[in-house]
């Protein structure tokens, strides 16, 4: 089973996600900690990458969905998957249906997380993430125990370059243009849940359980 968790930036996502695949034994793929990492270890896609995250603007599809197209041959995908953040364009959510069906899965299911903009904005520009592993916190709603540091793996907490006021709202318009199309697309087929992701994070996550299980 293949399932996409969407909504946009900020709802959430990461957070849940993360949480959701433990639940249920899933492996969790994040295309955006896909592309920093590369772009960390100083890899050739990671170098084509990293000037469109920092200005909040999309990567190539093709460079995207072939990542991704790796990721899910791999034998630890084979539980179930629970893909972050993919697809966020048209393009990606007809080719993840292609990979889907060519390796034998079920025709994927998306939940998305509906959050307003003014949500969006106030949860992003506080936002923090670990240095390691992105182990997500907020200064104000999800601090850690100690200033600065990562709960997990001790590790400093930064803001990501692409949660700065000016790129958040580029990525609310490109989420507008090319990721509400992708809504639809799942929305026409009968394979849409919407969730309310401005609840409580326990409550949000105890949505997802139902929408993963029922
Ligand atoms: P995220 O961590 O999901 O917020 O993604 C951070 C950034 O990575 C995005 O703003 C895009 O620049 C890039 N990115 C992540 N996933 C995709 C995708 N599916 N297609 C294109 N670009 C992506």
């Amino acid at each position: 089973m293949i399932w996409v968790l969407t909504g946009p930036p900020g709802a959430g996502k990461g957070t849940q996600a993360m949480q959701l695949a433990a639940a249920m034994g899933w492996l969790h793929i994040s295309t955006g900690e896909l592309l920093r990492t590369n772009i960390q270890a100083g890899t050739p896609l990671g170098g084509e990458a990293a000037a469109r995250l920092d200005a909040g603007m999309l990567v190539a599809d093709e460079t995207v969905i072939a990542m991704v197209a790796e990721r899910l041959a791999a034998p630890d995908a084979r539980a179930g998957v629970l893909f972050d953040g993919f697809p966020r364009t048209l393009a990606q959510a007809v080719a993840l249906d292609e990979m889907a069906e060519r390796l034998g899965y079920l025709p994927p299911r998306a939940v998305v997380l509906k959050v307003s903009p003014e949500t969006v904005v106030v949860r992003l520009t506080g936002r923090r993430v670990c240095r390691a592993a992105g182990h997500p916190y907020h200064l104000v709603y999800r601090p850690p125990k100690v200033a600065g540091v990562c709960d997990v793996d001790g590790t400093e907490l930064i803001q990501r370059a692409d949660d700065s006021p000016e790129t958040v709202a580029r990525r609310l318009e490109v989420y507008e243009a090319e990721t509400q199309p992708v809504l639809q697309y799942y929305r026409d087929r009968g394979r849409l849940t919407e969730v309310h992701g401005e609840e409580k994070p326990a409550a949000v996550a105890e949505q997802l359980l139902q929408a993963a299980n029922g």
